[in-house]
């Protein structure tokens, strides 16, 4: 297979986002590569504000990486993930941080989903977590995947762990919420480590040529 991108060239990756839990996720599946993993600190990004503008996972994914990629020329990795309920029509879907509105807490958009699924049956409760996953190169070329985790929304909050709505997500396959799954597990089977091992296959044609 042939690569497209010179690996001598990209010896470093930024990871664009805010969030440090998702800084290691990503830098973890990255040392595959030998690339040193850099954080928006690291290049003086700290705090920019990007407008997430896009329709879907993907351009906003994109004008993540796209944004931080033209400030420093560097490659750049982002995702943007959310939760779509089928019964809602994919909602809160893109919308899934500021669901209960602009500054809401997990708390108060976990209590807007029981909320408007409150006469909702527990098999018309199917759900899926979404991730997209960019990569944009320094000399513009992207490319985007998705990793998808399906399940359902449970009737009550159930677990201590993980942040958003894991409280309320009942993972398929397992009888258990995201936030009772424990962390490393819920690692091996996301949306988001589904979008990074695609992410993962992507790179090493197009950075290493195998
Ligand atoms: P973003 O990708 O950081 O913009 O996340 C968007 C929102 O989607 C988060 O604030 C959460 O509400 C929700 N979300 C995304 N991934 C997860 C997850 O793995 N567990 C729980 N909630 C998630």
């Amino acid at each position: 297979m042939n690569k497209k991108h010179d690996f001598k060239k990209i010896q470093e990756a930024v990871i664009a986002t805010g969030n440090k839990h998702k800084l290691e996720e990503i830098g973890a599946i990255l040392k595959d590569f030998n690339l040193d993993v850099l954080s928006m600190k690291d290049v003086d990004l700290e705090g920019l504000e990007i407008v997430e503008d896009g329709n879907t996972f993907e351009e906003n994914a994109l004008i993540k990486a796209k944004t931080v990629m033209e400030k420093t020329g560097k490659l750049i990795i982002a995702d943007d993930s959310g939760l779509e309920v089928d019964i809602l029509d994919n909602r809160p879907g893109i919308f899934s941080a500021r669901f209960a509105g602009e500054k809401a807490t997990d708390e108060e958009n976990n209590n807007k989903l029981l909320e408007l699924l409150k006469d909702v049956p527990l098999e018309k409760r199917s759900a899926r977590f979404v991730c997209a996953m960019a990569a944009v190169f320094p000399n513009g070329e992207s490319i985007v995947l998705r990793g998808e985790c399906p399940g359902l929304v449970g009737f009550e909050q159930k677990g201590e762990g993980g942040f958003g709505y894991d409280p309320l997500f009942i993972v398929n396959g397992y009888d258990k919420t995201f936030a009772e799954l424990g962390e490393a597990k819920k690692n091996k089977i996301s949306h988001r480590a589904i979008a990074l091992e695609k992410l993962k296959s992507e790179l090493k044609i197009q950075l290493k040529g195998e």
